[in-house]
């Protein structure tokens, strides 16, 4: 049964239109699409139930264990348009020695992902999609791993892109962009000032917008990260989630994902509270969420350690905002130091070195364990969304003579 992989065996697909995330206006599935008239997310709708009859749970099973085991529940019409650099399912990692004061912790290490980061699952099933509607030139505004995952997987479907980040994004980022063999330019501002230029060059340089929601299919590629953990689970789900959030297209695909397969009975009972963590520096969602708004407010001064959060505003906000309440989670905010702090703690207890933006996700469960909103009987899982390996990391200078013993030189 291995012998067809998910990349050579034809699926049948489902979608049947695309809807409005804020006013469920209807669009025709098959079209190119940007935002929504109202100017917001468009989602994804598939006819479920039928989905669920041409596959079952033991159908998955027979196949690879990567992104594309789920193909009746993703938009790609034609296997011949999928473009992949091997998205491989993520391991769950147990943190015994980090649980110590709460309950069961897991993290999901998205690191393994091609490009280093769960930005991968997004841009892979885009630019498929993008492939797929004959769309040749793409441009966005990056914090970094977006960017790189989007060079990377257009470069490989033969689509031309243009990527702006802020200036300080990090080296290694905009590096690995331009390797992969996108224009890559630096911009003195913040993400939304990439934004708005991106959006002036897509009015006149013919760039399609792959901007943070702007086309519909991000979310889908990572509502993959829902399936796969529920799928790892055996058809279960954790507790509590804890998702670092920018702009949100994981936290939205993953609730998206759990609300699919309840519709048809895959999953029962309760789904996981969806924890949004931002750090103070930058905590659009959380003081939306404190002061029961539906919509963020623009963060002035945007500033964090963990770029890939430092998202001033996001055009889904509502549906970030929604996810979390209806899932009874909680937005919430840790500082720098206690990001910092924690990824020095699970590196050296427990040997697993996390990105930024993942251990912001370990301070928060840490916080809320302490605060009392999460219970040491709740099963939580974190997000470790990019490789740790990617980010500076503290100096090592010891250095040994070696026409001596070791032994004088030790000390
Ligand atoms: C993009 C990114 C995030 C935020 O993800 P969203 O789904 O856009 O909220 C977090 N961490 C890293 C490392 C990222 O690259």
């Amino acid at each position: 049964m291995h012998c067809l992989s998910n990349l050579n065996a034809d699926r049948p697909t489902f979608v049947t239109h695309l809807e409005c995330g804020l006013d469920g206006g209807r669009y025709e599935s098959d079209q190119i699409h940007r935002l929504s008239k109202a100017g917001r997310p468009l989602l994804v709708k598939y006819d479920m139930d039928a989905a669920a009859e041409s596959v079952s749970k033991s159908d998955l099973h027979e196949r690879p264990a990567d992104m594309w085991r789920y193909r009746e529940f993703l938009p790609v019409r034609r296997t011949e348009n999928i473009i992949s650099l091997g998205e491989c399912q993520t391991p769950l990692i147990r943190m015994h020695k980090l649980e110590a004061e709460g309950g069961e912790l897991l993290v999901k290490d998205e690191g393994r992902l091609p490009t280093g980061s769960f930005k991968a699952r997004g841009l892979c099933m885009a630019v498929s999609m993008a492939k797929e509607l004959g769309i040749s030139r793409i441009a966005m505004p990056t914090n970094g791993n977006a960017g790189a995952a989007l060079a990377a997987y257009a470069t490989r479907a033969g689509i031309e892109t243009f990527v702006l980040c802020p200036e300080d994004t990090p080296e290694i980022n905009v590096r690995e962009i331009a390797a992969q063999g996108a224009k890559v330019w630096r911009v003195n501002g913040l993400i939304n000032d990439c934004g708005r230029m991106v959006g002036e060059g897509s009015a006149t340089m013919d760039w399609f917008d792959f901007s943070t929601l702007k086309e519909p299919y991000r979310i889908e590629g990572k509502k993959t990260m829902g399936l796969e953990l529920a799928d790892q689970l055996g058809w279960e789900v954790p507790d509590v989630i804890f998702y670092p959030t920018g702009g949100g297209t994981g936290l939205i695909g993953m609730w998206k994902a759990f609300n699919e397969l309840k519709a048809i009975g895959w999953l029962t009972g309760k789904l996981p509270r969806m924890v949004a963590v931002q750090a103070t520096g930058c905590a659009p969602i959380v003081k939306a969420f404190e002061q029961g708004a539906r919509h963020a407010e623009l963060w002035p001064d945007a500033a964090t350690v963990a770029a890939g959060i430092r998202v001033p505003v996001a055009v889904g906000d509502f549906l970030i905002l929604d996810a979390v309440r209806e899932s009874h989670g909680f937005a919430t905010a840790v500082t720098d130091e206690e990001i910092v702090d924690g990824l020095n703690e699970a590196a050296q207890k427990e040997g697993f070195l996390m990105c930024p933006e993942g251990a912001a996700t370990y301070a928060a469960w840490k916080k809320e364990v302490r605060s009392g909103r999460v219970s040491p009987k709740d099963r939580c899982v974190l997000f470790n969304c990019a490789t740790g390996l990617k980010y500076p990391l503290p100096e090592a200078n010891n250095t040994l003579d070696c026409h001596k013993s070791f032994a004088e030189q030790w000390s």
